[in-house]
């Protein structure tokens, strides 16, 4: 395309909220044959809520609440700030955390108030040999209906298991009918357990997805697809998806998400709704035509 015309298509995305970094990507967006999407915080809103607790060896919620928003004020994920927000709502106060850590794609744990505490997914607590015997019906329970199930023990024991929402964007099924319908395959990308990942699969029509990938395995895929003889876009907002955004054919990063996403990617949704995928994909479109 001219300089000139990849101008003007700028200019038309920019006006429907899409940003685009570099003409390139502007004429690389027509030809996208498969579209990776991130789940939390790019299909979902990313703002997660407690939705209920299962006790399982502890005997008040409250206090199974305050040891795990303790452990997660020192957690920048959007799951750990669900969780010290209910505990806020409920008018607790926190204790300080000593040794903390977080585990990429699996959870944290620290020390709070003497208790060694281990909070996130089933792998977690495996990896550490706490018993989740008789608890995995429950998670699963809470999985199936699209929640995902955080598992707290304390002292090596499983303490209860918390589970968390993220509503899905009231447009995210239009948008990715409309990249559907124009022949684009989409897949789901998330290091959200397999169940949870399923049910907001099939609540927004897509029947292909990748559950438990761990952060630093999300651009494998890219790149699986990429061999794969398709084109790839790729869109999502967080720092674990900076690697496959760089390594996509075109990177779409969410505009209210992390800074590493925004400078990874070659295009921002700075309305933060899928829509603006098509968009950008219908305005690289005219613009190609425009040279012909
Ligand atoms: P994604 O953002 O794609 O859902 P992550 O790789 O960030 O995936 O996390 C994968 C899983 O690890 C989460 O679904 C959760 O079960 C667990 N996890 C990650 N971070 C935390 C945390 N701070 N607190 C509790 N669990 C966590
Ligand atoms: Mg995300």
């Amino acid at each position: 395309a001219t300089p000139m015309s990849v101008m003007v298509g700028v200019g038309k995305a920019a006006e429907a909220g899409v940003l685009i970094r570099n003409g390139e990507a502007l004429q690389t967006a027509s030809k996208i044959t498969a579209m990776v999407l991130d789940k939390t915080g790019t299909i979902t809103l990313g703002a997660p809520k407690v939705t209920s607790i299962h006790l399982v060896h502890a005997k008040e919620k409250d206090r199974v609440l305050e040891l795990a928003a303790s452990l997660e004020a020192g957690s920048e994920h959007p799951l750990a700030m669900s969780i010290v927000e209910s505990a806020q709502e409920q008018g607790l106060s926190l204790s300080s955390v000593k040794n903390f850590k977080a585990i990429a794609g699996h959870g944290v744990e620290g020390v709070v108030e003497g208790k060694e505490l281990l909070f996130g997914n089933e792998k977690l607590m495996r990896d550490h040999s706490v018993n989740v015997n008789g608890a995995v019906d429950v998670a699963q329970q809470m999985a199936a209906e699209a929640n995902t199930p955080m598992y707290f023990a304390v002292d090596g024991v499983l303490a209860a298991i918390i589970a968390v929402s993220d509503p899905i964007k009231e447009d995210s099924i239009e948008a990715i009918k409309r990249l559907q319908k124009n022949g684009i395959k989409v897949v789901m990308l998330t290091g959200d357990n397999r169940a949870t990942a399923k049910a907001v699969a099939n609540k927004v029509g897509i029947t292909e997805f990748f559950a438990e990938v761990l952060p630093e395995d999300k651009s494998d895929k890219v790149a699986e697809l990429q061999m794969q003889g398709e084109v790839v876009g790729m869109t999502g907002d967080g720092i674990n998806d900076a690697p496959a955004l760089a390594l996509a054919n075109v990177g779409f990063a969410i505009g209210t998400g992390t800074d590493v996403a925004i400078e990874s990617a070659d295009i921002t949704l700075m309305r933060g709704s899928l829509h603006g995928l098509a968009d950008a994909i219908a305005v690289s479109k005219a613009t190609l035509r425009n040279i012909k």
